[in-house]
């Protein structure tokens, strides 16, 4: 057995945090090569390190004084050096960032930096060998990851040895200038390596126990999903549901790597299992309910439109030649109705109304905004009867107007639309028809 482990940056955020992880790793010699993040927060009013790091730099690039800010971040790094009692010192590493920063060699080196220094201590407290992420994480000239390359270089660098720290979020061109992954990239590292490293399973650890049936900020002590498939997972984190990058799924994914998230502060939880497919039933029919506000829909209204060939294809291109990307696009005989990002379509609205109508001539355009979609999700509704009728009765229940109802072919989701006054008595409505009462 060879597991991956990730430590994202609450798990790291200070020395009490780094002998949590310290005993998640060692209580099993599995957990073989491991990838940190930068500090993360130590409470809700602090700043994280990479946020630090991109201001210092930031003053770095204006000329403006950097060092103390630098000496900041220093500190917390020897905070957490000193409270593991570690024989360690960064003096050296933070004479060459101010050297660098000065030299203003680049935004994305400065914020690499957190994951460099913490993956460091992280070897040294652990006692293995320290990969650089430069060395073995390789993007191409564009910026874009260079993912044959990068699998060649760590899967080479891993065999040699048995434990490893590879810090997360960068890597390098192959010039070495730094480069990292959009924010949250470290996640993507652990996949990269669990990949590499053929590993059986992929740990993520994070603050939370895995993901939870709904959103706890709407429904109170929502329970956790145990197994998730990808596919679902894709739907849920598409409306707002985020614990992992979105990118990190796919090299795992490829080659059959389950991803386990799991809570560093509450070990003994087993988190949520992510597969690609599964014979286990799920629970409850659905597996997880998420949703985002803030949509605006536009019904198009013509009789006889279903017998003009090219109607859609000439709504389409309005929204298409304005930049604006289409979410939902359910329709009925004589209407179709468009579902766009309401912040999105506001500045371009008259352009595309006028576009419309001098491409299609249509009897009539409705626009309503402040609507809410909900993606009802789960690979346990295939097999179970009446799930749109019991969406149907718990919001008519709750006294919702179910403004678009959206199944997709793969009956793995359903996608309701309601107005954004009664999006979060919608969720609770759901949440409560399919796992509280459970019929
Ligand atoms: N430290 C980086 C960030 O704050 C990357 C990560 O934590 O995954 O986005």
């Amino acid at each position: 057995m060879k597991k991956v482990v990730k430590f994202g940056g609450s798990s790291l955020a200070s020395a009490e945090q780094f002998k949590k992880v310290g005993d998640i790793i060692r209580a099993d010699k599995s957990r073989r090569y491991v990838v940190p993040s930068a500090p993360g927060k130590r409470s809700s009013s602090d700043t994280k390190v990479t946020d630090m790091l991109y201001s210092c730099y930031n003053l770095a690039i204006r000329e403006k004084k950097f060092t103390s800010l630098l000496d900041e971040i220093h500190a917390r790094y020897n905070e957490i050096i000193d409270g593991l009692n570690l024989e360690l010192s960064l003096d050296h590493e933070f004479d060459m960032i101010r050297e660098n920063f000065g030299k203003k060699i680049g935004r994305d080196y400065a914020a690499s930096r957190g994951e460099y220094l913490n993956g460091i201590i992280m070897a040294n407290y652990l006692g293995f060998c320290f990969i650089d992420a430069a060395e073995v994480i390789r993007f191409h000239e564009d910026g874009s990851l260079d993912d044959e390359k990068t699998n060649e270089l760590l899967s080479l660098r891993l065999e040699g040895e048995e434990f490893a720290v590879i810090p997360g979020f960068y890597g390098a061109k192959e010039d070495g200038t730094i480069v990292t992954f959009s924010r949250g990239g470290s996640d993507i590292t652990g996949s990269l390596v669990a990949r590499a490293a053929m590993a059986d399973l992929y740990e993520n650890w994070t603050d939370v126990s895995g993901f939870l049936i709904a959103d706890p900020r709407i429904v109170t002590n929502p329970k956790s999903i145990e197994t998730i498939t990808y596919r679902e997972l894709r739907e849920l984190s598409y409306m707002g549901a985020t614990v992992l990058h979105e990118d990190a799924i796919f090299p795992v994914r490829k080659v059959g790597i389950p991803i386990n998230i799991r809570n560093t502060n509450a070990p003994q939880d087993k988190g949520t299992l992510i597969v690609e497919s599964t014979c286990r039933q799920p629970k409850y029919t659905i597996t997880g309910i998420a949703g985002t506000d803030g949509f605006a829909a536009v019904t198009i209204e013509k009789a006889m439109m279903n017998s003009e060939i090219g109607f859609c294809r000439k709504v389409l291109e309005e929204f298409d030649k304005n930049g604006i990307s289409i979410e939902h696009m359910p329709s009925g005989i004589d209407t179709m109705t468009i579902f766009v990002h309401k912040d999105e379509f506001e500045e371009k609205e008259q352009q595309v109304l006028a576009g419309i109508h001098k491409a299609v001539n249509p009897d009539h355009i409705e626009l309503e905004s402040d609507l809410a979609l909900i993606a009802i999700v789960g690979r346990g509704m295939r097999s179970t009867r009446g799930t749109a009728g019991r969406i149907f009765s718990a919001l008519a229940h709750a006294h919702i107007n179910v403004k678009m109802i959206d199944q997709g072919s793969s009956e793995l989701n359903i996608i309701v639309g309601v107005r954004h006054d009664d999006f979060k008595n919608a969720i609770r409505a759901l949440y409560q028809i399919f796992v509280e009462t459970q019929i």
